[in-house]
């Protein structure tokens, strides 16, 4: 791992940090570009513009680790609300949740007692929710909670990350479920030992390749429901030609990416008949997610700097 990208994640882990930095005009500035604004409203407004474009928009509130019941109940009536207005428009947004913002660090029952209420509304809305997948110390209790979730709802789907060593069997064991749930591969974004997830990029892109093809093979077969939440085009590339190949029906996946990253690529992919989805951020607890997006590309701190001239 570079010393830009540790630094950064370390960065993004740092409560004293976040506290500091997020009242900064300039990096409020910066972080405009990959949010736009940190009401609901703007994000709805985000939707509204995405939708003639034939792009869908996938809502989520950043904030994680919540530390009492009473902040993940206000989470999930918060989200109860976003689906709620979805459906009102009729907007094709989705949303996204993770599971330590509904609470998983204070009471796991009550994490998945919200989740299941989320979804129960999904579903009566014709809407859908996205599990992300958070750091690797949450990995089996995320699979476990949204597995039992997901029995019930299908409107449920969950995130795995192609750099963790575990992710095949966890890809598998998904895909034997009777009914397999809607997956969205992404590469990871945490800072991960190498005991746990591949250091080399080179690895990561590999290991993405091998379950996408597995995903794509599945879904030719409509056995699968992939999503690929990627920004590289590379790679998208090669899925599209393999899913080509495979004759995976039109509509058999969807590639998402997330607000403000390769927005021409989301444009014309959307132009060439792919169903693209842009993941949209909102909320005032955007810091740790923001370093991650800077470790992910260490040279966008250009960007913050730029916003300090
Ligand atoms: C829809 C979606 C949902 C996600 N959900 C999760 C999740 O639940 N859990 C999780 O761990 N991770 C999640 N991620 C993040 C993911 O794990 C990666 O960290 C992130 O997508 C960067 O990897 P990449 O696949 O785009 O490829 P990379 O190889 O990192 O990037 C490919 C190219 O995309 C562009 N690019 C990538 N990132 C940036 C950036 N930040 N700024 C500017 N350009 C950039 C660059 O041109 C780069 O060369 C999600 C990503 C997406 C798109």
């Amino acid at each position: 791992m570079s010393i830009a990208r540790e630094l950064l994640l370390w960065a993004s882990r740092s409560r004293a940090l976040a506290g500091a930095l997020r009242q900064r005009a300039f990096v409020a500035r910066a972080v405009a570009r990959f949010m736009p604004g940190e009401e609901l409203s703007s994000a709805l407004a985000a939707a509204r513009g995405f939708a003639p474009l034939g792009i869908g928009t996938v809502l989520t509130k950043r904030g994680e680790n919540v530390a009492t019941g009473a902040e993940a109940e206000a989470v999930r009536d918060h989200y109860l609300d976003v689906l709620g207005q979805i459906a009102d428009e009729r907007l094709p947004a989705h949303v996204s949740v993770k599971l330590t913002q509904l609470g998983l660090d204070v009471d796991r029952e009550l994490c998945e007692r919200a989740l299941r209420t989320l979804a129960e509304r999904a579903a009566a809305s014709g809407g859908f929710l996205w599990v992300d997948m958070e750091d690797s110390r949450y990995t089996d209790v995320t699979l476990d909670v949204f597995g039992r979730v997901s029995a019930a709802w299908p409107s449920v789907g969950v995130c795995l990350q192609a750099y963790l060593r575990r992710t095949p069997g966890d890809l598998d064991a998904l895909l034997s479920r009777r009914s397999p749930p809607a997956i969205r591969l992404v590469k990871g974004a945490y800072a991960e030992p190498p005991a746990a997830a591949f250091p080399r990029k080179r690895d990561v892109d590999a290991a993405y390749f091998t379950l996408a093809q597995r995903l794509l093979e599945r879904a030719a077969q409509g056995a699968a429901r992939p999503v690929f939440g990627t920004h590289d085009m590379r790679l998208v590339e090669r899925i599209r030609a393999r899913a080509l190949a495979l004759r995976v029906p039109s509509g058999g996946y969807e590639l998402h990416l997330l607000y403000g990253i390769r927005e021409d690529d989301q444009r014309s992919l959307a132009a060439a008949g792919e169903r693209v989805r842009v993941l949209v951020s909102y909320g005032s607890a955007w810091f740790a997610w923001y370093m991650r997006r800077l470790a992910e590309r260490p040279a966008n701190v250009w960007f913050v700097v730029r916003n300090l001239i």
